[in-house]
């Protein structure tokens, strides 16, 4: 590793200052708080001044990553460029400054918003009716999979199956063991879609519903996703959408209209809000009329007078998955991202995001294997099997990738490729940025030729080279401990 500039404990000196605080006027020893808690020692902090923190936070942010700093085709993440605006509009006071438990005759902008934004997406998605609170995806699969199982109680059915296909997220069978289903897997076929004669093969009354992903992990339309679905129905299962890859068909096809019940979005993704970093999402799950009754209580409802009220009378709700009304913030960037698209801009954006996808796919393949060699939708998964017989793995390759600035793309996944490289390019990509990465990916599956440890060493102009990824798990360090050896 090499040596870095200091840390913010090295820096400064005794007495330096970066603020100015009022004089307290709470006492000193208060009486409030009993001695034995009272801080014998003064807590040691970094004494700094204002100019070396900037400097400290501002060289901190220039050794990460993010859309603003860079492409970034995390495949299944969606890792677009989120615009300014939303932010702008999401930190309005009259937004921002709200109080969750406020009566709703002074919060109606708001509950407008939720209105509106519901309708959105119930129109984007072809649902009757959204729930805002799931906090991110997979807390939106484990709602609709509550939700699935609420239905099927109403009606007395006992049903103890989800399917799922093998090349699904992680997130889906974890999801619908959580809510208390056995899960069963459905192999893919040659074209890396439902194997649809295995599908009905595993076809009875106990299953409750079949998760997918559509397109699926492998950027593959399901295309034959009207009967699957009718094979589903006749059983009497549901279907559950992974909305993860939205941003495939957006505007140009619809998971309601495809036969799917339920579906969840992932606004952090499709909807232009940032992630990646911890920040808070927001997953938001539609239903179709016959789920209505179960979903997480309170919803907007809208009187005829035009005023806005919460509704929290629904007798089979499955109560609350969040407190109050979900990631509210969220939902306003993907409210002002919506209107500031338009119906035309939404559709567009699927369309650009496809062909960015396409037109990487086929430079790659030059080079990388492609196992599923078929038109793709919104992101493509190639293979580094034949740099691996050089010794370049899939993460060698990702790793030299930051060499060149980018972030890599998802590796190892989806389970069912070998040294999996999933590509997600986004539509706010320009074809310049996607040939400055075609061209890195070519060199490095040049190098694996003719220096595969040059690769195999990489990266060589980070700020931290290979971490032992194991240790950093089992062990980590997260507080700073003055300890070389583990910063
Ligand atoms: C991201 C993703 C999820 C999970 O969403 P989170 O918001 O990360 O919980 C589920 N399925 C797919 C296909 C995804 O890409």
């Amino acid at each position: 590793m090499r040596k870095e500039q200091p840390l913010l404990f090295e820096r400064g000196a005794r007495g330096r200052r970066g603020f100015s605080l009022p004089q307290s006027d709470v006492p000193a020893k208060s009486e409030l708080l009993p001695a034995r808690m009272q801080r014998k020692i003064p807590l040691r902090l970094p004494e700094i001044s204002e100019g070396e923190l900037v400097r400290h936070y501002t060289a901190l942010s220039k050794r990460n990553h993010g859309v603003d700093s860079g492409f970034y085709p995390l495949g299944s993440c969606t890792m677009k460029y989120n615009p300014k605006v939303n932010e702008e509009v999401a930190r309005l006071s009259g937004f921002a400054l709200l109080h969750p438990g406020q009566p709703s005759e002074s919060v109606q902008g708001a509950l407008e918003l939720l209105y509106r934004t519901e309708t959105y997406l119930a129109e984007i998605t072809g649902m009757d009716r959204i729930t805002f609170q799931p906090a991110a995806g997979a807390h939106g699969e484990l709602t609709g999979m509550m939700l699935i199982h609420a239905y099927h109680a109403s009606r007395n059915d006992q049903r103890k199956t989800v399917l799922i296909p093998d090349s699904a997220h992680g997130t889906n069978p974890a999801s619908a063991v959580m809510a208390g289903y056995e899960i069963r897997e459905v192999p893919s076929d040659e074209r890396g879609l439902v194997d649809l004669k295995a599908l009905r093969g595993v076809l009875d009354h106990s299953v409750a519903a079949l998760m997918l992903t559509n397109p699926n992990t492998l950027g593959l339309f399901e295309e034959d996703i009207l009967e699957i679905a009718a094979a589903v129905h006749d059983v009497g299962g549901l279907l559950y959408y992974d909305g993860a890859n939205l941003n495939a068909i957006m505007g140009h096809a619809r998971p309601g209209d495809m036969g799917f019940d339920v579906v969840h979005l992932n606004l952090h993704k499709t909807f232009a809000t940032p992630h990646g970093g911890g920040g808070p999402g927001s997953g938001p799950v539609g239903v179709k009329e016959c789920l209505v009754p179960f979903l997480p209580v309170p919803l907007v409802e809208r009187e005829a007078s035009g005023s806005y009220y919460w509704k929290d009378d629904l007798p089979e709700s499955i109560g609350k998955v969040h407190g109050f009304h979900g990631n509210f913030g969220v939902i306003v960037k993907a409210y002002t991202y919506m209107v500031m698209m338009g119906a035309p801009g939404l559709r567009q954006a699927s369309s650009d995001a496809v062909l960015n996808a396409n037109y990487l796919m086929e430079r790659l393949k030059k080079r990388y294997a492609l196992p599923y060699d078929r038109r793709c939708m919104h992101e493509f998964v190639i293979s580094a099997v034949q740099q691996k017989k050089k010794g370049v793995s899939a993460g060698d390759v990702a790793k030299a990738l930051l060499d060149y600035g980018f972030h890599p793309p998802t590796v190892y996944f989806p389970l069912i490729v070998e040294e999996a490289l999933m590509v997600e390019p986004t539509e706010t990509e320009s074809k310049k940025t996607l040939d400055r990465f075609a061209e890195a990916m070519e060199e490095i599956a040049r190098l694996a030729e003719t220096e595969p440890e040059r690769v195999t060493a990489a990266p060589h102009a980070t700020p931290v080279g290979r971490l032992d990824e194991v240790r950093a798990a089992r062990n980590p360090v997260v507080c700073w401990d003055g300890n070389e050896k583990n910063s």
